[in-house]
């Protein structure tokens, strides 16, 4: 499954993968697949978060919804019989990273009132790691998630067609293991769009890893000390700031802040660093070299800062065929 969170649904992204060979695509917001299917993506839609309160609206827009509680279960079987319909859901379980999941002693129990509800069909099961907790996935999950498949098809004589073992975490686990066990898919965001396994964040062989760039424009170009000058308080963001004493140093202002992009996730292969950011400026050290006014600076991007300049309103998105 090709996740599309991180680009909120973009249209051009979710096509791409589509044409890349991925079948269902996958989004944790009801509103990007809504955007998706809107803009006639041919795909089969998952849900990766539910929530009560849109039961109606998954049942209407989404194919397959990730559930782990019985009460979403009951208005979502309420909503398909209403609208005439089986909605297909994959049952998620905890299995040690403490996000979402039914915890495996409560499984049985689980699918028993699950398998009761009538215009439901579960299709599957799945986990999520090295999300909340930082599990790794590994062999021993993995493990124990196809010995809860085996036992839950046994005890209730059913079929679970999607084990889903995981996302990009579970690179390193598939492409070392001799054993998938029952596990038969995976859901990736980041590995697809940023190229690199999340669990070291090492790059995916036959990968880009710079398919994302961000440009921002040079506001302002000046030589400044690096030292303010004055009584140091508290700045935009409430921290009150240290500095360290290099001289009189090339400064530069490009229009970007912490309204568009985790700074921290904000890489440049140019001979400059990034000293400081408030909303609106992003304060870069550039060096040797003066930028000039209205030059563009580039930057590569990590996950968190694909997700922020991808939301932004601000920030305008051209796609390269
Ligand atoms: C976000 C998400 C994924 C995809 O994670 P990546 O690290 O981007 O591969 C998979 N499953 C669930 C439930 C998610 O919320």
């Amino acid at each position: 499954m090709g996740v599309s969170k991180a680009v909120l649904g973009e249209p051009a992204i979710a096509q791409a993968m589509v044409q890349g060979g991925m079948s269902f695509i996958a989004d944790s917001r009801l509103e990007n697949i809504q955007r998706m299917r809107k803009s006639g993506i041919s795909a089969k839609f998952v849900l990766l978060r539910t929530a009560l309160s849109q039961a109606e609206l998954i049942v209407q827009w989404v194919d397959v919804s990730l559930n782990s509680e019985l009460e979403t279960l009951k208005a979502l079987s309420h909503y398909a019989e209403a609208q005439n319909q089986i909605h297909q859901v994959i049952i998620m379980v905890e299995l040690g990273d403490l996000r979402e999941g039914v915890c495996p002693r409560d499984l049985s129990s689980f699918f028993k009132e699950a398998l009761a509800l009538s215009h439901l069909e579960i299709i599957g099961m799945g986990c999520n790691l090295a999300c909340y907790g930082g599990v790794k996935p590994d062999a021993n999950n993995m493990h124990e998630l196809s010995i809860q498949v085996d036992r839950l098809e046994k005890e209730f004589r059913i079929d679970l067609k999607i084990i889903s073992g995981g996302n990009s975490a579970n690179y390193d686990w598939y492409s070392t293991t001799q054993e998938t066990d029952r596990i038969n898919n995976l859901r990736l965001g980041e590995s697809i769009l940023l190229g690199r396994e999340t669990v070291y964040r090492a790059s995916i062989p036959g990968l880009h890893t710079r398919a994302f760039q961000l440009f921002a424009e040079v506001i302002e170009s000046k030589r400044k000390p690096s030292m303010p000058s004055g009584d140091i308080c508290q700045d935009a963001f409430g921290d009150v700031p240290s500095f360290q004493d290099r001289g009189v140093r090339q400064r530069s202002i490009v229009a970007l802040g912490r309204q568009d992009v985790l700074v921290s996730g904000l890489s440049s292969r140019q001979a400059m660093e990034i000293i400081g950011a408030s909303s609106d400026h992003l304060i870069l050290d550039s060096g040797d070299r003066a930028l000039q006014i209205g030059e563009e600076v580039r930057f590569d991007l990590d996950y968190g800062a694909l997700l922020a300049v991808m939301t932004s309103p601000f920030v305008r998105k051209e796609f390269l065929p």
